[in-house]
């Protein structure tokens, strides 16, 4: 019976939100995804350090590389974020910590990286508001990793719509619509996103180096 056991992979992230939209977009693999409160692996001080890098996909593969260390299982992680032209592609690798942190006290992180996206905006006419989310999915075992990207072109709105999805999707419309992810029906961001773009490409690897090689079987 043991045998019909699907492979586990470790989903290095802590975000919720990350978690289930991954878990979503990955439903049809034959292989567990865990988070780490799942595989009991506390939340330690160091992970605040494992974004230094000036790129995503250095970022990701830290971050995949430190959870292989603590697990020992194949490790999906991702690294995100937010690069607003009039910005000059920022907040970048710095999207999750955009916001003053008085700001994050005050709001939670979100709602003040929200904010603060919209004051820097605020005299930025609207042809000239483009962005695009991108997304680094680094994935790593004991002898190889790789690291694939998915990129979602968009703009910023004036003013946050929406309850659906999380993080900047209030403001964020996708190309080719006229309502921000948070507004939209869940299917189109899943179907759209920088994540799922990144996703799709990251099969290949699940498929061969955990679903194949494991038989299957832990
Ligand atoms: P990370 O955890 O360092 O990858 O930070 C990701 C940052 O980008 C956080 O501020 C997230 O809220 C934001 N982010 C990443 N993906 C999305 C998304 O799909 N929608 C909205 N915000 C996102």
């Amino acid at each position: 019976m043991g045998g019909l056991n699907p492979p586990p992979v470790l989903v290095a992230t802590r975000s919720v939100h990350k978690l289930r939209e991954i878990r979503d977009l990955l439903a049809d693999l034959p292989v567990r995804l865990l988070g780490p409160v799942e595989l009991g692996l506390p939340e330690r001080e160091e992970e605040e350090e494992l974004e230094p890098f000036e790129t995503f996909a250095l970022n990701a593969l830290s971050k995949a590389k430190y959870f292989h260390g603590r697990s020992g299982l194949p490790v999906l992680a991702d690294d995100s974020g937010l690069c607003v032209d009039a910005l000059d592609g920022g907040p970048g690798v710095r999207t999750r910590r955009f916001a003053p942190a008085e700001w994050a006290d005050r709001w939670g992180r979100d709602e003040a990286n929200n904010r603060w996206l919209l004051e820097r905006l605020a005299g930025v006419a609207e042809g000239d508001r483009d962005a695009h989310y991108r997304c680094a999915v680094a994935l790593t075992d004991d002898l190889r990793h790789e690291v694939v990207e998915g990129v979602a072109r968009g703009r910023i709105v004036r003013a946050s719509r929406g309850e659906g999805g999380f993080g900047y999707d209030p403001l964020f419309v996708p190309a080719g619509y006229d309502r921000t992810y948070a507004e939209l029906p869940e299917a189109v961001k899943m179907e759209t996103s920088h994540r799922s773009t990144a996703l799709r490409r990251a099969r290949g690897w699940i498929e061969t180096h955990v679903v194949r090689s494991r038989g299957g079987r832990i």
